[in-house]
């Protein structure tokens, strides 16, 4: 079998290629070397799994970690394609079975690291087994500008170019302009190789609110948001007690940060994978949690506070729906998360860095306070020029009302340049209000010419209008709360500068995403879900390594009532229909007979 649609249509089971995998195929299978930029979701694997298979010999695949390769080898495997990896994990009888197969010419895939592949034993055993293609995957670890740069991957070259015929794919979901020419370079990828997906990510849905009592606030996301979710925490001890917080009411909550024991950890990642229901598992993690986990059915990613980078927050939300299901993205952020980040970038910061990460941080304060679209913003980041409004973030849905603060802006700004700048937003408030706590009667501040002179509508504003001051840091707020001005007040006070409020809608009920939604509760659904969690379990496999839920609901309404009927559901391949089929037909079966 060497036609890649009929391999994406036997071996897979799916009916057509997405966006660039085609593009990105046609010139592996034309034997040349390409770097693939595809947002996560996109099907990387698929672009060098189907010419693996394609072509003849053995395609290497270079992966920076251990836990990935297990998974994309179990993923492949599912789908009946013969792939193995040589680790250091491997014990010795492993290890010689899997030369055997690869010196047999039996191996589709080999998954090897990067520091493994670099070496002289592993090019002599290369010269001696032909390679279909060589895919260098997480290509942006290649570079220094990339987030995740390793060294060995930098001694890949040598490799590469002693074997100059076989096509080299490079793949990766984050690379900014530098880091794409970067790689072209460190792997020997001609210019015009170079294939960009573009950021979008459709399915997902962004929605940012100001913190108002995180626990309360998720608790009811929690209550409309069914399946599997990532709650990003700040700290090891908010993991630990947000965690305990969200637990109970039928959702499973565990936490997951670098203090934990590595046997914990390994368990809750476990159950994490393990969860397909409506009921499932929560995962309240610091950062520590997400390379190398490419569970597909997250179904939301929630930041309890401000990410690092726009780049970080999109990697991170990224996590969400790799099935291309529906999924959500929310941020809660408060205007501490900024003043401690602008706190860290002057004080731990070298000099020469800290204009950079000023305009990171200004970044994602454009995109917490914008009324406009929240993912023409991230796209704009990217270097992209998309829609005005792209239907499917909080601010298209129901646009916000904004409201010109800028008058209270003023006044807040003045009360803390008369009170010499060492008050908090409380008494800022007060004098403002004109109230004769014992507070503005000790330091006298009844005397100043700003006390009163906030009308009952601007003291209304001053808290929100503080967090924005505070986001675009025209006010700092020290250890103790007291605020004084930062570089943006100056302007604003000169009315140079307007202060613009978004006014987030009242809580109006989610409308749940429609077409593509699981049926949950739907008995069929439900059985055929049963199913694939007792087929995952014998196996030893996550639920969704056996089908995803989009193959279950295609299944729960086409009722197929034979094998060849299955074999036509999308997800359903060669491999997995001999494999599970008669075990779905049969569900299927007692279902319309009890109907
Ligand atoms: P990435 O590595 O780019 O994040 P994956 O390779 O994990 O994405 O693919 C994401 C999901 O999409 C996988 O479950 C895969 O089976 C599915 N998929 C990939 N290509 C297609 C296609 N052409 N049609 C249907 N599903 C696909
Ligand atoms: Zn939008």
């Amino acid at each position: 079998m060497s036609d890649p649609l009929q391999i994406l249509r036997e071996t897979f089971g799916f009916a057509a290629f997405r966006g660039v995998q085609e593009q990105v195929i046609d010139r592996v299978m034309a034997g040349k070397h390409t770097l693939a930029v595809m947002p996560t979701g996109a099907g990387k694997s698929l672009c060098y799994q189907v010419p693996a298979i394609a072509r003849p010999g053995t395609a290497l695949v270079i992966s920076p970690l251990i836990a990935l390769m297990h998974d994309q080898i179990r993923s492949a495997s599912a789908f009946g394609i013969q792939a193995a990896s040589l680790t250091s994990a491997d014990d010795e009888a492993d290890r010689r079975e899997t030369l055997a197969r690869l010196q047999r010419g039996d191996l589709d895939l080999l998954y090897v690291a990067p520091e493994r592949a670099s070496t002289g034993g592993f090019r002599a055993l290369a010269e001696r087994v032909p390679f279909s293609l060589i895919a260098i995957d997480e290509a942006h670890c290649v570079s220094e500008w990339g987030h995740d740069f390793r060294p060995d991957y930098r001694m890949l070259k040598p490799l590469l170019d002693a074997f100059p015929d076989v096509p080299r794919l490079a793949l990766t979901a984050t690379a900014d302009r530098q880091t794409r020419a970067d790689i072209l370079v460190q792997l020997g990828i001609p210019e015009d190789g170079l294939i960009l997906a573009g950021f979008d990510r459709p399915n997902i849905r962004y929605h940012v609110r100001p913190r108002d009592g995180v626990p309360q606030q998720l608790k009811a996301l929690l209550a409309e948001q069914p399946g599997p979710g990532i709650v990003y925490v700040p700290s090891r001890d908010k993991a630990d007690k947000l965690a305990e917080q969200l637990g109970g009411n039928g959702r499973r909550a565990l936490p997951y940060h670098a203090g934990l024991d590595a046997r914990v950890r390994a368990a809750n990642q476990k159950i994490f994978v393990a969860a397909d229901g409506a009921e499932g598992t929560v995962m309240v993690a610091t950062i520590a949690f997400g390379m190398g986990i490419d569970k597909p059915d997250v179904r939301f990613v929630a930041h309890a506070g401000l990410p690092k980078s726009i780049e970080a927050y999109y990697q991170e939300t990224g996590r969400a729906g790799r099935d291309g299901d529906p999924a959500e993205a929310w941020l809660f952020w408060g205007a501490n998360d900024f003043s401690r980040a602008r706190r860290r970038i002057e004080a731990e910061v070298p000099e020469d860095r800290r204009p950079g990460e000023r305009q990171r941080l200004n970044a994602l304060a454009a995109l917490v306070e914008t009324a406009s679209c929240r993912r023409a913003i991230l796209l704009r980041h990217f270097g992209e020029t998309p829609p005005e409004s792209c239907g499917n973030c909080d601010n298209c849905l129901a646009p916000p009302a904004t409201i010109d603060a800028t008058e209270a802006a003023r006044k807040l700004l003045s009360a803390a340049f008369r009170t010499e700048m060492r008050f908090g937003i409380q008494h800022l408030t007060d004098v403002l209000a004109g109230r004769e706590t014992d507070k503005v009667l000790g330091f006298g501040h009844h005397r100043l010419s700003v006390f009163g002179v906030a009308n009952e509508e601007e003291l209304a504003l001053v808290k929100p209008v503080a967090r924005a001051l505070i986001a675009r840091d025209a006010l700092r707020p020290d250890d103790y709360g007291g605020l004084s001005f930062g570089p943006g007040a100056r302007p604003i006070l000169r009315g140079e500068e307007k202060v613009e409020l978004v006014v987030p809608p009242k809580r109006q009920r989610r409308a749940r995403a429609g077409r593509e939604a699981n049926p949950e509760g739907d008995p069929l659904f439900e059985a055929l879900r049963a199913c694939r969690r007792d087929l995952a379990k014998e196996a030893g496999m996550p639920p969704y390594v056996v089908f995803h839920d989009s193959t279950l609901r295609e299944m729960a309404a086409l009722k197929p009532a034979s094998l060849t009927a299955l074999g036509r559901v999308s997800g359903v391949g060669a491999a997995k229909l001999e494999r599970y089929g008669p075990a779905f037909v049969e569900v299927i079966r007692a279902h319309d007979e009890a109907a």
